[in-house]
């Protein structure tokens, strides 16, 4: 019985179906990081650290609505990079996948 490659559980496929949900789950929480699937570590790890630069909420201070908003994007940056951590087997699966599928 081969082995899941995200999990490590034994399943027929490359990819059980709970790591096949967590894919697209990963599609998403790189976008929020303006990340294109198969984005590598290192490439998620410079995003994060730039975009939440630009959305700390501490630079809007003095204008309470935008960081409002400020706020939302930086919880939801936090959010997306704290879950592509916990799924990194995930994000290696997607990152060799499209490199080995690329034209
Ligand atoms: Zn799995």
């Amino acid at each position: 019985m081969p082995f899941c490659n995200g999990c490590g559980a034994s399943c027929s496929d490359k990819l059980c179906s709970n790591c096949l949900d967590t894919i697209e789950h990963v599609c998403v929480w790189l976008n929020t990081l303006e990340l294109e699937p198969g984005a590598s570590q290192v490439q998620i790890k410079q995003a994060f650290r730039d975009l939440a630069k630009v959305w700390h909420p501490d630079r809007f201070n003095g204008d309470d609505r935008v960081k409002g908003r400020a706020h939302e994007k930086f919880s939801q940056i936090n959010g997306a990079y704290r879950l592509l951590r916990k799924h990194s087997q995930i994000v290696i699966f997607l990152e060799n996948y499209v490199r080995n599928h690329q034209t």
